[in-house]
């Protein structure tokens, strides 16, 4: 039992770096359905869409996650953290799961790490956070911030898949594993993945250290440093 057991659990994480669960046909355990397909009207590219129909289309995102039950996490959460900032960024931080304070304020990155985050993008990139979207991987609060199961983060994928598809971000910078792994289809480590430029599809991807690491380790901003500086050139491609 302990080997099937095992062996659905390794099933389900190949699953989750191909993207899908379905394609394996595993099913989901008891208490975790994936959400349904998404809503019609936001699917197709969005590159250009408009400032106010990005809007909307989150908007309409926002609705389809509701006061979601899909997974285990509903249970302990106090919020349902979205994620915020501007609808047309061209730039999206993507994080792991929202903490203790995330889950009290329902905004993502507003504790110690979020001003970390601040300073590296007002401070580090020069620009507004206000103008950036900021995202978790995982919409709920894990008990006692442990890490996100393989489960939770395809249940709550078409949430993510749907932002980063209404948003159509120039670039997605990966903060830490989580993030980084699921953009980039990959089970690699964050030591090998950091700082490598990636895509998901078509968008720029660059996996860095995530600011909770960086709080405990801060000799390692640099190589985040270094990252932003790619991230900046990027930005600025096309814009002259
Ligand atoms: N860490 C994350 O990954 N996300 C948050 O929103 C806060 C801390």
């Amino acid at each position: 039992m302990a080997e099937r057991d095992e062996l659905v659990k390794d099933l389900r994480e190949y699953a989750l770096h191909q993207g899908s669960l379905t394609t394996l046909g595993v099913a989901l355990p008891p208490g975790i359905e994936p959400a349904q397909a998404a809503p019609q009207q936001a699917r197709a590219s969005n590159a250009a869409a408009a400032p106010k129909e990005k809007e909307e289309g989150l908007r309409a995102a926002r609705e389809w996650i509701g006061d979601c039950q899909r997974c285990r996490l509903a249970g302990g959460r106090k919020t349902i953290v979205f994620g915020q900032g501007s609808a047309g960024a061209r730039l999206m931080f993507l994080g792991e799961a929202p903490g203790a304070d995330e889950d009290e304020q329902g905004l993502a990155f507003v504790g110690r790490a979020g001003q970390l985050l601040t300073d590296i993008i007002e401070k580090g990139l020069k620009m507004r956070r206000a103008d950036v979207f900021i995202a978790n991987v995982l919409k709920c609060r894990p008990p006692q911030n442990r890490n996100p199961e393989a489960d939770e983060i395809l249940s709550c994928q078409p949430f993510l898949e749907r932002q980063i598809d209404v948003i159509q971000p120039k670039v997605i910078v990966g903060l830490g594993k989580f993030a980084g792994q699921w953009l980039l289809k990959t089970a690699e480590p964050i030591s090998r993945i950091r700082g490598r430029l990636g895509e998901y599809k078509g968008i720029k991807v660059m996996p860095t250290y995530h600011p909770a690491f960086l709080l405990r380790n801060p000799a390692a901003k640099k190589e985040v440093w270094e990252d932003m500086k790619v991230v900046q050139a990027l930005l600025r491609e096309g814009q002259a």
